[in-house]
């Protein structure tokens, strides 16, 4: 029984079914997807996704379910980001022919938003990191980001101009509270790692799209699907958990997977079931981070590139959603790590929106979109501090240590669990791959990593 059609869910589930397994997904919505997900938007009747979605070249377990479900063609790839600091200059950052990890210098080297003294800081700390490798990475995952660029002697306005501008869209943090090793890992097998690593995946549907064959592809394999149930409990006989209890009654299981976020699986554990198991008892100290999405759509078209990272400004990207029927353009700006704005006003925060298309594009000062719509998510991912990395649970009950001990047939799943990477889709489908082959003997398991490349790895990564 699986707790969950989030990717997670829908990875375990999806990898126990073509194991041969007979797995029941249960998820509360009628729709699978979670915090990934569209909706239909009631102002307009548009299906909106809750923010875009985005994943990288090293995303190898994404790609793989992607893959299993047969929409890995409606995912497409960009090699080239347009970074912008405003006033209608834009800088393309496309690999060059250098292997990794120097694919990416040329361009970096290139951006006039940094000056010269700021691109010798930028690849002080680059070459650092490099060098560092990944056991130099785990060596700091009790410190932030911010701690790790004071050693490399990186002026303020870099780290915040060039580094956090990086890491707050990726770990959904600003420098000053990411876990040092989160973020590293961002800039290792992100960027330097090999020349695909930081290709950018933008599906090209609704993200809905993306999983509406799941239900069928599940339980043509074997198993089965009932969305629009809710898990209330997890039933414990004080050795083993014996079940689920939903809405509709107790549903008896051989083992649980919980594939919920942590703070909906402390309200599914009892405390006899909490003080049986280590992984249980930490759950009250994650803390979460917020995104905020606005969406605009203006009569006529405002930008040509697929996308543009923002720099000196109040959003973090803009994104192109496509162009109006009645020849408009809708675009979509994303703010990450947003607490200060999440009690904001809906018109402040299209304002600030629509103030930063006027930075970025002086062609469409004075345009004022015709449509408008804000998207808070306030709960949008776990926020991957370095004090909470070392109570990320494990998958399985089994081993010692932090996280260690516990049920024997409880098994977790999530982004929130201990996947090595930050809260992302990526490491949704990997924990569902772990707790699927924790569960049968017939699945595979989590996908390798792309291999590094053999100079990333000479030079110590
Ligand atoms: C605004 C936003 C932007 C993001 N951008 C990106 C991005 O660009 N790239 C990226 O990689 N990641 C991004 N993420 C993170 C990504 O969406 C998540 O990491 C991932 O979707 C988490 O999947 P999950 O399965 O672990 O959890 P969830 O998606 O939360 O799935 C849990 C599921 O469990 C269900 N559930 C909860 N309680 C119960 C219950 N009692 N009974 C039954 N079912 C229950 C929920 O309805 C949900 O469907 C973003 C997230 C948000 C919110």
């Amino acid at each position: 029984m699986i707790i969950g059609g989030g990717l997670a869910g829908m990875a375990t589930a999806l990898a126990l079914a073509e194991a041969g397994e007979k797995p029941v997904l249960l998820e509360t919505r009628r729709r699978l997807g979670g915090r990934a997900t569209s909706f239909v938007d009631r102002r307009t009747g548009q299906v909106l996704d809750n923010c875009q979605h985005v994943l990288m070249g090293g995303c190898t377990n994404l790609i793989d379910f992607y893959d299993r479900l047969g929409v890995a063609s409606m995912i497409r790839w960009h090699r080239t980001l347009t970074w912008t600091s405003g006033n209608g200059v834009f800088e393309r950052v496309t690999p060059s022919w250098l292997p990794a990890p120097a694919h990416l210098a040329p361009a970096f080297g290139r951006l006039r938003l940094y000056d010269a003294a700021a691109r010798r800081a930028i690849r002080r700390g680059v070459w650092r990191i490099l060098r560092l490798g990944r056991s130099g990475r785990v060596a700091w995952q009790d410190r932030t980001f911010a701690e790790f660029l004071a050693t490399c002697d990186q002026p303020a306005d870099v780290v915040r101009r060039f580094w956090n501008t990086i890491v707050v869209s990726a770990c959904n943090l600003p420098v000053e509270r990411v876990a040092a090793d989160a973020a590293l890992k961002v800039f290792q097998e992100g960027f330097l790692a090999n020349r695909f690593a930081a290709a950018l995946g933008v599906p090209t549907v609704p993200l809905d799209d993306l999983y509406a064959a799941a239900p069928a592809v599940i339980e043509g394999a074997g198993g089965v699907v009932r969305s629009g149930v809710a898990a209330r409990a997890i039933a414990y006989d004080g050795n083993r958990v014996s079940g689920v209890v939903t809405n509709e009654g107790l549903v008896k299981a051989y083992a649980v997977v919980a594939a919920v976020p942590f703070d909906r699986l402390d309200k599914l554990v009892s405390d006899t079931l909490r003080a049986a198991d280590p992984r249980l008892q930490p759950l009250g100290r994650f803390e979460v981070s917020p995104i905020i999405a606005a969406h605009l759509v203006f009569e006529t078209p405002i930008m040509e590139m697929p996308h543009l990272v923002l720099v000196d400004h109040d959003f973090d990207w803009i994104f192109e959603k496509g162009r109006t029927g009645a020849g408009g353009q809708h675009i979509q700006l994303v703010k990450s790590a947003a607490d200060a704005w999440i009690d904001e006003p809906e018109t402040t925060i299209t304002q600030r929106a629509v103030a930063d298309v006027h930075r970025a594009f002086p062609a469409a000062r004075g345009r004022e979109p015709v449509g408008t719509r804000v998207i808070k998510e306030k709960r949008a991912t776990f926020a991957c501090t370095p004090e909470i990395g070392v109570h990320r649970p494990r998958t399985t009950a089994s081993g010692v240590g932090v996280g260690g001990g516990g049920v024997p047939n409880l098994f977790l799943a999530g982004d929130w669990c201990d996947t090595g990477w930050p809260a992302t889709m990526e490491g949704a489908v990997r924990s569902g791959y772990a707790a699927a082959a924790a569960l049968s003997d017939g699945c595979a398991g989590v996908i390798e990593d792309a291999p590094i490349a053999p100079v990333a790895r000479w030079l110590g990564l």
